[in-house]
């Protein structure tokens, strides 16, 4: 099995090639390494090789590799899983991303409860993208109004857009449906949101989604091997 720093580079090699592919400047596109079932160890080797973005899903599991690696500085900490109202105080406190903001609810209990000592919290908003029932995500009809009233919370800093988009093989069909997160950000920033951010792309589809203009790719298994 490659060791982490290898898995890493290799990712990061991918990016770098499929953001020259699309014409694109390579330091626009931004790695979060997917730390989810992960120990506190194999975050401390990613960060040992480079790595600064960690992705977590589940606050439970979050909070105490924190704590173990709160002495190596500079870590930039996204929340990409889903949020319950209740869990909503240790997300404010304890990240600097939040990717799957998708009702105004969240959204306004997050800027309340963000310290003010920390800034803003940056926001992306997540789309489901194929309204396939099992996903989280706003609808591309419901977009408009929420991402309007997200981006008047002053203690958040709404960025823009994230989607899971359903599994498909072909690059092809995978472009098509992350096309349709692009032009729903595209279409946001033409009536005055200053946006910045696609969050999209994960293992599978990391080079179709640096195509469509992503600049937050998601990896986890990729870095981390596979999880248990
Ligand atoms: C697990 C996860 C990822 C990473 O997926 P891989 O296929 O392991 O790269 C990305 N985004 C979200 C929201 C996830 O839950």
């Amino acid at each position: 099995m490659p060791k982490i720093d290898e898995k890493l580079h290799n990712v990061t090699a991918r990016l770098t090639a499929a953001a020259e592919a699309a014409g694109r400047h390579p330091q626009f596109v931004k790695l979060v390494a997917v730390s989810k079932t992960q120990p506190a160890e194999a975050l401390e080797a990613a960060y040992q090789a480079g790595q600064r973005r960690f992705g977590e899903n589940y606050l439970q599991e979050a909070l105490p590799k924190q704590e173990a690696l709160a002495h190596l500085p500079d870590i930039e900490w996204h929340f990409i899983g889903p949020i319950q109202s209740n869990k909503t105080r240790d997300i404010a406190e304890h990240f600097d991303w939040v990717h799957s903001v998708d009702r105004l609810k969240i959204a306004q209990r997050l800027n309340d409860q963000r310290p003010a000592q920390l800034g803003h919290l940056n926001i992306c908003l997540q789309v489901n993208l194929d309204a396939e029932d099992s996903k989280a995500g706003v609808s591309l009809q419901a977009l408009p109004e929420l991402a309007l009233k997200v981006s008047q919370l002053p203690n958040l800093s709404l960025r823009g857009l994230m989607a899971i988009p359903a599994p498909r093989e072909e690059q092809a069909a995978q472009r098509a449906s992350l096309a349709r997160l692009r032009q729903a950000l595209e279409d946001l920033r033409a009536q005055g949101l200053a946006l910045d951010t696609l969050s999209m792309g994960m293992s599978a589809d990391l080079e179709a989604a640096v195509a469509e203009g992503a600049t937050l790719v998601r990896v986890g298994t990729d870095i981390f091997g596979p999880r248990s």
